[in-house]
């Protein structure tokens, strides 16, 4: 069943069937394109391309509808359950999303003697603008209280049992990781809310699993939900910022302040519509497999040794793997060297500290990370080079 499935859709990816030879395993990073996707980029250049949200001619006002149906189409992807009283802001990606959350929005929340907590072992995407937060209310008189979201020490998950020991009545802000962009867990996100109870607002960094696994922003009960469209099939440079506006003041980042990205939201929304068609739960499955196909490889390899979320689990325990994502170092071979290897035998992964915030020692691995395109194959062919390394 899984097999002629599966190659139906990597079928779809021009760039992976021009090169059979290559294995792409760095998804993480950035996801490739299906054929829908530019076929929805080249559609918005030559039907009707003119800017958004100014003009009132056919070409802008269909510009202008192409904007606003997106908006309803991120909704409708996570499933939100009260769209009339959401918002979704285009962005570049997580990284401006983010930002802005932190900018636009949490500066107004804040009264001195506030606490917020933030993960401060995860993308410095999500750290670096909390922080950056602090100061700006600090140059202004109100001193706020940054606390670290608690880990697990062993997993890398997150310790709700901690957290909810560490949330007071001041606290006023949550940000989190749906999935771990290292460790490769899938964070125990779906306990935050529980954790913290019923108003304080939560933050969602959702670049690695927007895409690769269902979101549901009923399930989560979390306030935004942050993503890049680049690492789900979408064009570069087109992010989507979706802000439930019930906790807090409203987002407010300024309507059609400049000329959408009129051509990375169409290829948003063709690839959400490709996700949709695909199933993003049985995606998740077959990179959860592929993943753990790797991970179990890799633990019979005295040389390597897995970062993350499976290191919590006794020896002897089947692999635990949550998203398609597995991070290794080498005994004696350096991260970049292996992955100079690694490439010599066509398969491409990404090497070095992977934008993890104060990673220090951590820094310095290799990272596999997978789509749907990937295939059981060029994991074995993996285990085979890296099996010959030890
Ligand atoms: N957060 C996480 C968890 C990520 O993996 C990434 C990208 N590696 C980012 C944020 C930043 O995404 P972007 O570069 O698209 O802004």
């Amino acid at each position: 069943e899984w097999g002629p499935w599966q190659r139906a859709l990597r079928a779809q990816f021009p760039l992976l069937a021009a090169h059979p030879e290559l294995a792409y395993l760095d998804s993480a990073a950035t996801g490739q394109k299906p054929q829908a996707v530019l076929d929805a980029v080249q559609g918005q250049l030559t039907d009707a391309h003119a800017n958004a949200g100014r003009g009132s001619y056919p070409w802008a006002n269909s510009s202008t509808a192409l904007v606003e149906r997106v908006r309803d189409r991120v909704k409708s992807f996570l499933g939100d359950p009260d769209p009339e009283r959401s918002a979704v802001h285009f962005t570049s990606g997580t990284t401006e999303g983010l930002r802005l959350v932190a900018r636009d929005w949490l500066a107004e929340l804040l009264a001195d003697g506030d606490e917020i907590v933030v993960p401060f072992a995860d993308h410095e995407a999500n750290l670096v603008p909390w922080l950056e937060a602090q100061r700006l209310l600090d140059r202004q008189g109100v001193r706020i209280r940054v606390r670290e979201m608690p880990y697990q020490t062993s997993s890398g998950d997150y310790d709700p049992a901690a957290l909810a020991r560490l949330v007071g009545p001041r606290t006023r802000f949550v940000a989190a990781t749906h999935v771990h962009h290292v460790y490769g867990g899938n964070m125990n996100v779906h306990l935050i809310r529980r954790a913290v109870g019923p108003a304080v607002p939560i933050c969602l960094d959702a670049a690695q699993s927007v895409g690769h696994l269902p979101v549901s922003v009923a399930e989560l009960d979390v306030d935004f939900v942050v993503f890049s469209g680049h690492k789900a099939l979408a064009l570069p440079g087109s992010g989507a910022l979706w802000a439930r506006q019930t906790r807090g003041p409203e987002l407010r980042p300024g309507g059609w302040r400049g000329s959408p990205n009129t051509t990375g939201i169409a290829s948003l929304a063709a690839a959400l519509d490709w996700l949709e068609a695909a199933g993003t739960d049985r995606i998740g499955r077959w990179t959860v497999a592929l993943a753990a196909r790797l991970s179990d490889g890799l633990r019979h390899l005295d040389a390597y040794e897995v970062l993350g979320c499976q290191r919590s689990l006794a020896a002897e325990a089947p692999v635990q793997q949550r998203c398609g994502i597995v991070t290794f170092r080498h005994r004696d071979i350096g991260a970049s060297d292996l992955g100079f290897i690694l490439f010599s035998h066509g398969f491409m992964v990404r090497t070095d500290g992977h934008c993890q915030a104060g990673a220090g020692e951590r820094t310095s691995s290799v990272r596999v990370s997978l789509h749907v395109y990937n295939t059981p194959e060029e994991i074995d062919r993996l285990l085979a080079v890296l099996a010959s390394l030890t």
